[in-house]
């Protein structure tokens, strides 16, 4: 059967019931591509505006198989069990390459899943990484006019990810396995300085003195790049996700960061500054797509891009023949 429509204030009284099944529709509307879904998504969202903020945002990477599914779990049990409400979204950099998704799966967190009180949203795929991104910053304001007071942002340690993530969360969380032989492979330095907790995963059994291997080396590194600042060592930790170890003591650290920045606060700067970038984003994003579909510019562009490629225009001629094209004069 057709489900009935919902208007704005429907949405808007589901959400800010906890209704989930409102909820969810909320989240897929704000997922749209279709103009009229993104105008009323808008619409919702300023009505929402003066419900969101109040929950704790943390993001969580790392690179497949580090374990974050088995660690958002034992984090998520761990939280709804001592009175949280906690909602997990994904930024899917795969959706990109495969159309698919590789996260924020329910069949990965399924004793998670089955807590009233979490909510695991299924990644939305298609579309690029910074429109996926940008869904998944809209999401969460959703989740978090739901009373949802804490959001884990999950996505897999690939370059740009990272980024869009440390935009939208107050506290980035990144997992590593303890790799065999070069414990900083596959860590850029680039990433150390974005995260704000460095966890080594898989401390237990055989694993667990490798990882304290491989945490020391961190502290070292991180110790070098700060230039000696040994506070930095307290971004370090080990844990057993599986063995749900050490979890607790990584919450109390993000905990009592997220109240250092706002009690001094940063944290207001902070999400100040990251609602500017995203509104750039979003302009930079839209006019993109509007170039990209504009009539008179692709009539042109099969053959202008020839012509760079043959080296018969210059570059330079050919990006103004296509502003040109769209109506961009100066
Ligand atoms: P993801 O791809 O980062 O989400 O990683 P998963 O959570 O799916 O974990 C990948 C594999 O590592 C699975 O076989 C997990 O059971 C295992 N794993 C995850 N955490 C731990 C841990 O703390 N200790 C051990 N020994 N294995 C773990």
């Amino acid at each position: 059967p057709r489900r009935r429509t919902l208007t704005t204030e429907d949405y808007f009284q589901g959400v800010r019931a906890g209704d989930t099944s409102v909820l969810a529709r909320a989240l897929t509307l704000v997922e749209s591509s279709n103009l009229q879904h993104q105008l009323q998504a808008e619409e919702l969202l300023t009505r929402l505006m003066p419900f969101t903020g109040k929950a704790i945002r943390v993001g969580i990477t790392g690179t497949p198989g580090a374990g974050k599914s088995t660690f958002i779990e034992a984090l998520g049990l761990q939280l709804v069990r001592t009175g949280h409400q906690v909602a997990v979204l994904a930024i899917d950099p795969s959706s990109d390459i495969t159309g698919g998704s590789i996260l924020g799966d329910k069949t990965r967190m399924p004793n998670l899943a089955a807590e009233p009180h979490a909510y695991i949203r299924p990644t939305a795929s298609a579309g690029t990484l910074g429109g996926a991104a940008r869904r998944t910053r809209e999401s969460m304001l959703v989740c978090e006019a739901a009373d949802y007071d804490v959001i884990l942002i999950e996505t897999v340690g690939v370059g740009q990810s990272e980024s869009y993530v440390s935009h939208m969360t107050d506290c980035l969380v990144a997992l590593v396995s303890p790799a065999g032989g070069d414990e900083l492979q596959g860590i850029k330095r680039g990433l150390l300085e974005v995260v704000d907790f460095l966890v080594v995963n898989k401390a237990d059994g055989e694993l667990r003195t490798a990882c304290e291997v491989a945490a020391r080396q961190y502290r070292n590194a991180l110790e070098t790049i700060s230039g000696g600042h040994t506070t930095q060592n307290s971004k370090v930790f080990t844990a057993s996700a599986l063995q749900n170890e050490g979890i607790d003591k990584i919450w109390t650290a993000v905990e009592q960061r997220v109240a250092r920045l706002k009690a001094n606060g940063t944290l207001a700067a902070h999400r100040q500054s990251q609602n500017r970038h995203w509104l750039w984003a979003i302009v930079e994003e839209r006019l993109r797509q509007s170039i990209y579909t504009h009539a008179d510019v692709a009539k042109i562009r099969p053959q202008l891009e020839q012509e760079v490629l043959a080296g018969t225009i210059s570059v330079e001629a050919a990006a103004r023949k296509i502003l040109d094209a769209y109506g961009l004069r100066n």
